[in-house]
């Protein structure tokens, strides 16, 4: 064919190849087979595509996409390769380039994988958007294949559906979806979003060989000692499966067909801290991955892999490499005293390490971490205090407006002298001790605490109006008497006022 589309970035070459068909007209699956292909008996395949060899060659007047770098970057080839053996991984390259009968499947482990691969097409509402902005038409984008996650690394949930029946084995669908207004439904779950994007970040790799499954049994074995996961040379596999539920949802775990059972010999995650005999899924990988190692990305890792010794010998600890041990738990105790010291407690638990951390702590060294964060607590919590003033201050305010409130009712309350007001508050000493921290209690005592004449003349006058109301007329004495006060204490102020009643 001439004029083969050249592929997006990221665009699966099954795309590229429907494009194929809308460029230049062709309705007949068959009749595309022939001119792309020349070859009527191809399998329209999202994931793992043959025939890629004349795809290439069509392609070559770009100067680009080499077989290596169309199987790399447009199929799902990537999230495959590291995990299966070197031989596996060129034997399939081979298959793709011409043809395979499923094979390839077979050889990378799809068919058997616990991980369920499916044939639903499906699209992202906000990626489309972009395509289209980009590029001006539309396309299968890679990233919202990943077997078993149904997501848009990016956006999160995706719109899945199935196509027609009639020969789709041969048949191309080209994505002619009209991008939508509204945003994508739905809130994505979080463990399976940051497993997207893991895959998102294995997917584009650059191609390199594979690590040999005694590798990653190294690796695996490596991984469990230097979490502490080790007694002897058995992997404590309640401390791992405690680790990964801590940092996946049950029923994230189940969506993923990937459900955990310590009590099950066969658990996929007991096997994959034993011996490898065969090829793990990125899955599988990414979820012990996400659990102990988050920070690292999956190129840091599988590099990590191919640099193991192949023939390590599985870490039995002697009473010399218990010295060891003690300083790998005085290093985790430094790491989790830096986290909490940087952020606190709470948020040194939440995120990946310190999760990690935490947890490992909890089962082995707990009354070390318990009383490490009680001590942390309490110096944490003066800040906290001294945030708690003006609240304070607000409330005793309060308070103080109803006991004056409650003491001008009553004639004969005592002197609310500023002492008489704190001493009916819980904490008087307390708010005696902070009035600089308290401006309104400040205040509050300097506008309404009384002095001896205002105390004088609420009561005299109080004792005026019973009288009054009672006998109609108003002796000094009487006055005196019922106020409760002596003439040689009257203020000059209050005699004079008293005075003064009597003449009304
Ligand atoms: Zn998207």
């Amino acid at each position: 064919m001439h004029n083969f589309p050249v592929p997006y970035p990221n665009e699966l070459i099954y795309s590229t190849v429907a494009r194929a068909s809308i460029y230049h007209g062709i309705t007949s699956p068959k009749q595309l087979l022939d001119e792309v292909f020349n070859n009527r008996k191809v399998i329209a395949t999202l994931d793992l595509p043959c025939h890629l060899q004349s795809l290439s060659e069509q392609l070559q007047s770009t100067g680009r996409f080499s077989l290596e770098e169309l199987i790399y970057r447009h199929t799902m080839f990537p999230l495959y390769a590291p995990f299966v053996t070197e031989p596996h991984r060129t034997r399939a390259i081979q298959l793709m380039a011409r043809r395979s009968q499923g094979a390839v499947h077979l050889l990378l482990g799809v068919a058997a994988s616990r991980v369920k691969t499916d044939d639903r097409l499906r699209y992202c509402s906000a990626c489309l958007k972009d395509q289209t902005q980009k590029y001006g038409e539309t396309f299968w984008q890679r990233n919202w294949f990943f077997p078993g996650l149904d997501l848009c690394p990016e956006h999160g949930a995706l719109h899945l559906f199935r196509v027609g029946t009639a020969d789709h084995r041969h048949q191309f669908h080209a994505l002619n979806v009209k991008p939508e207004t509204s945003l994508n439904a739905g809130i994505s779950n979080p463990d399976l979003l940051r497993l997207a994007q893991y895959a998102s970040k294995l997917i584009d790799m650059e191609p390199d060989g594979s690590p040999s499954f005694s590798q990653w049994t190294a690796f695996y074995r490596d991984l469990a000692v230097d979490f502490g996961l080790c007694r002897g040379r058995h992997i404590k596999h309640d401390e791992v499966y405690a680790l990964v539920s801590n940092t996946f949802q049950r029923k994230s775990l189940n969506q993923l067909h990937l459900q955990i059972n310590s009590a099950t010999d066969t658990c996929w995650l007991k096997s994959i801290f034993r011996k490898h005999r065969k090829a793990f899924s990125y899955l599988e990988h990414g979820v012990v991955w996400q659990t102990l190692l988050p920070n690292l990305s999956p190129e840091e890792i599988i590099k990590r892999v191919r640099q193991m010794k192949p023939n390590t010998k599985i870490f039995v600890p002697t009473t010399s490499q218990q010295t060891a041990i003690n300083q790998d738990l005085q290093s985790k105790r430094q790491l989790w005293e830096q986290a909490v010291l940087e952020v606190g407690v709470t948020a040194a638990r939440k995120n990946g390490t310190g999760k990690a951390l935490y947890a490992w702590f909890y089962r082995n060294d707990r009354a070390w971490l318990l009383h490490f964060n009680a001590r942390h607590q309490q110096v944490r919590s003066i800040p906290q205090q001294k945030a708690d003033w003006r609240q304070r201050d607000l409330m005793i305010v309060r308070r103080l407006f109803s006991v004056l409130q409650a003491n001008e009712i009553d004639s004969f309350a005592p002197r609310l002298s500023a002492n008489y007001l704190l001493s009916q508050l819980n904490n008087k000493s307390t708010v005696e001790k902070n009035l600089d921290k308290l401006p309104l209690v400040k205040s509050f005592l300097q506008r309404y605490s009384e002095t001896i004449t205002e105390y004088q003349l609420r009561r005299l006058s109080n004792a005026c109006i019973q009288i009054y109301r009672d006998t109609g007329q108003l002796k000094n004495w009487v006055i005196l008497r019922q106020a409760g006060l002596s003439k040689e204490r009257l203020t000059a102020d209050s005699q004079r006022v008293l005075a003064e009643l009597r003449f009304f």
